[in-house]
């Protein structure tokens, strides 16, 4: 009766089965951290060695004996290479089988071969118990690791070292007693009780509790950390919004939560108003049917758009939006691109214009006269071209000097694109000869805009030094209602033109397609 009122072994389990509640809590809670998964079924599997150790104990089963001593020591085993996974070290797996192997092997032994002394049944048990955690514990002592769990690490090896030396001392004593052939007809009177239950649980159940406190504070080190990390990189991001070349703003719901200093200057909306604005108001309204577009891909990539001041100005920007991290926000960067779009601009045009009488040059008028020459064949609509070259200009040049030349040059091209129509090309094709193309333009009406222009040339008078100089130009104009190349077209008006000075120059002189 004396044991119903006060059982060690009870106890033992009792205080195990807190272990492992506790263990399975920590589990739950710190994932995905590794090594409390261990813990959490090393002791589950002990708890369950003693309780198949108890049914041995009720019924005398060689077999419950074997397993629930075997159970017993695969969850310390187990326990202690969750500290492995813990300081993310390999755990030594092998020690598993190998603790429950010998432990079975012993007991097989025993029971079927022939029968050991008790005392060296626990020896054996107490010195495999005891040899286990001393690897651990060097573990804990020596494996790299951050700073603020060293304190916390050598709490845990103390206990378990401890608990170590409790254990591998009951495993001297049973040897000593096995050697001497005592055994104890009442083992709860023994060192056998005395030193697992007063001692070797206790520190047991401490290294546990350092193992949850380890936990927790490898937790509050890595927490602390990511909010110095976090707390950086915000730091970054708003010094690289303070210092950004480019108009800079994170947009929540399509409206502005954030603006650098570089976009204030460049829309000249401060900051406050900024602020709050939906993201369509920095653009003018046509694009902003595109912006939906782009901000719901955010791809990142630049994008042509007007963007408008808050004076209502309005100037070239690239706009390139991307989703930030959240998926709630995105960031986008406004660049101002109009010197670039203004020399774009100018470069176009030194590329298709003649430098000096700003016609178009040869090339440019041939790659647009193709164009409107493929468009007339399709449509089968009339067009014209003329080719036309000032009459006596070298003479011009002799008399009044080359800047005078140029001068009639610029004037005459001048003369020519105020009287044509926007949309016929007219090209400087070299020296003091230029060519028209009238698309969508007969015979008739072609003749009758080039003499139009002839009689103007003729009664421009330009004034120059030592008197007023007249001008006149002859014409060679082919008229074409079929498909034609370009070349031929020339060739064909080159003719009329040769036609024109032969008849006396000042003239315009026809050739039907
Ligand atoms: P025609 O009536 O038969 O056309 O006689 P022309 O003198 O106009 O023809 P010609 O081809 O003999 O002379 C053309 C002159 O144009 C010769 C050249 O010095 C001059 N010229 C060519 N390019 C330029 C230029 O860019 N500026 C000036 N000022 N003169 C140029
Ligand atoms: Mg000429
Ligand atoms: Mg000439």
């Amino acid at each position: 009766m004396e044991t119903l009122y006060f059982s060690p072994m009870l106890l033992g389990l009792n205080l195990m089965l807190a272990s492992a509640i506790a263990c399975t809590g920590l589990w739950y809670f710190a994932r995905p951290y590794r090594g409390p998964g261990l813990w959490m079924s090393g002791a589950w599997t002990l708890i369950l060695g003693i309780l198949l150790f108890m049914g041995f104990m009720a019924s005398g089963s060689k077999l419950l004996n074997i397993l629930g001593n075997a159970l017993q020591l695969a969850g310390e085993a187990t326990l202690l290479l969750g500290v492995y996974r813990f300081l993310g070290l390999p755990p030594p797996w092998w020690t598993v089988p190998a603790s429950a192997g010998a432990m079975s092997l012993a007991l097989s032994w025993h029971w079927w071969r022939a029968p050991i002394n008790s005392e060296y049944l626990i020896a054996i048990y107490a010195t495999i118990g005891g040899l286990l955690p001393i690897q651990a514990c060097q573990a804990l002592l020596r494996a790299p690791g951050e700073s603020e769990l060293r304190g916390v690490r050598h709490f845990v090896a103390a206990a378990l070292g401890g608990y170590a030396l409790v254990t591998l001392a009951r495993a001297g004593i049973g040897l000593h007693d096995g050697l001497l052939g005592i055994e104890h007809a009442d083992v709860t009177r023994s060192f056998s009780y005395l030193l697992p239950y007063n001692f070797g649980i206790p520190l047991w159940v401490i290294a546990l509790v350092g193992m949850a406190l380890m936990t927790m504070r490898h937790i509050l080190a890595d927490s602390q950390r990511h909010a110095r990390e976090a707390a950086a990189s915000a730091e970054r991001f708003e010094r690289l919004m303070q210092v950004a070349n480019a108009g800079m703003l994170v947009l929540r719901e399509g409206r502005v939560v954030d603006a650098n200093p570089m976009l204030e200057r460049m829309l000249l909306w401060p900051r406050e108003r900024l602020l709050g604005q939906p993201f369509g108001e920095l653009f003018v309204s046509e694009a902003r049917s595109d912006l939906q577009g782009l901000l719901a891909s955010a791809d990142g990539k630049p994008h042509d758009i007007l963007a408008m001041r808050d004076d209502g100005s309005t100037f070239a920007a690239e706009l390139s939006i991307e989703r930030l991290a959240d998926g709630q926000q995105q960031v986008a960067e406004i660049r101002d691109v109009s010197h670039h779009k203004a020399l774009e601009n100018q470069l176009r045009q030194l590329a298709t214009l003649d430098p000096l009488t700003n016609a178009l040059n040869r090339r440019a008028f041939q790659a647009q006269a193709e164009r409107e020459l493929a468009r007339s064949a399709r449509y089968g609509t009339p067009l014209s071209l003329a080719v036309l070259d000032l009459d006596h200009f070298k003479r011009i040049n002799d008399q009044h000097g080359h800047a005078v030349g140029d001068l009639v040059l610029c004037r005459f091209s001048e003369l020519c694109r105020q009287q044509a129509r926007s949309t016929d090309l007219f090209a400087r094709f070299g020296g003091e000869e230029f060519v028209f193309l009238l698309p969508n333009t007969e015979a008739d009406a072609a003749r009758h805009f080039l003499e139009r222009l002839r009689e103007n040339l003729q009664d421009l008078s330009l004034e120059v030094e030592g008197g007023v100089l007249r001008v006149s130009v002859s014409i060679g104009l082919v008229s074409v209602d079929t498909a034609c190349g370009l070349a031929q077209l020339l060739e064909r008006a080159d003719r009329a033109l040769y036609r024109a000075k032969a008849n006396g120059r000042n003239r315009v002189e026809c050739t039907q397609g």
